[in-house]
């Protein structure tokens, strides 16, 4: 029959799916994604299926990688889309997996000495426009442990990701229409002033003061903290708070 024939060939380019007990096994190492409403964890699962047909996972240095830790960093790179659904997902394919820290030799040119110096920086993560995602699988394995502490590297180079979806990181994605791209960007820079000016007197902040080297580290600082801890954000800025509240959906953390 033609109406048979067009399901099985339609089917062909369904993702392969995530089995029941991988998912079940899964869903209880990672408190963020295990604490979502059941609608939530569906379109999770959905989310998580996609990215994990789409995108190509490379272990280097010795990072071993199961099917069981791919999983676990594709829920959290896909928790961050569950409002704007796989669109955030788009525009790249890699994801470096290293064991734990890594370095990164960056070059600087200064144009008036016209000096040009050399510095490795050591990350945990890092997101490259329409490159690669890079993750130290030691930070991850700490952010399933330590789900509420404030920190998550997945979500932050995922706001990252995120943020040049249209172009250089500015700390501002592209918005749904619900939220108004000026609101956002007023509070956002009210906020960074705030931080920025508290890090500068060298006040204590209830948030990271990395936040403070620029507006797209101030995005994905907050967005960690969206995540794991939005009682300390909604301290420190309920206007941010409650756009990162309408940009992501309700935390599931439970301070
Ligand atoms: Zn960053």
């Amino acid at each position: 029959m033609a109406g048979a024939w067009w399901r099985r060939w339609l089917s062909r380019f369904d993702p392969p799916q995530i089995p029941d007990s991988l998912w079940r096994r899964t869903l209880t190492s990672c408190p963020l994604a295990r604490r979502l409403d059941d609608d939530r964890q569906h379109e999770l699962r959905r989310l998580a299926t996609q990215f994990l047909a789409r995108k190509r996972f490379h272990p280097l240095a010795g990072a071993e990688l199961d099917e069981r830790l791919r999983l676990l960093i594709a829920m959290q790179a896909c928790l961050p889309a569950l409002r704007q659904g796989a669109v955030g997902l788009r525009g790249w394919r890699e994801i470096l997996v290293y064991p734990g820290e890594f370095k990164v030799r960056r070059s600087h040119h200064d144009e008036h000495s016209g000096v040009v110096s050399e510095a490795d920086d050591v990350l945990i993560g890092e997101a490259w426009e329409r490159g690669p995602l890079i993750l130290s699988l030691a930070d991850v394995q700490l952010d399933l442990e330590q789900p509420w502490d404030g920190y998550n590297v997945v979500v932050h180079e995922m706001a990252h990701k995120f943020d040049m979806l249209d172009g250089a990181p500015d700390g501002v994605p592209p918005l749904p229409e619900e939220i108004s791209r000026r609101d956002w960007i007023v509070a956002f820079q009210r906020a960074y002033d705030h931080l920025s000016n508290d890090v500068a007197r060298g006040r204590e902040t209830l948030i990271d003061p990395y936040a403070a080297e620029g507006a797209d580290e101030f995005f994905a600082v907050t967005s960690e903290l969206h995540w794991s801890q939005p009682g300390v954000l909604k301290r420190a800025d309920p206007v941010v708070a409650a756009l990162l509240d309408a940009y992501y959906g309700p935390s599931p953390a439970p301070c």
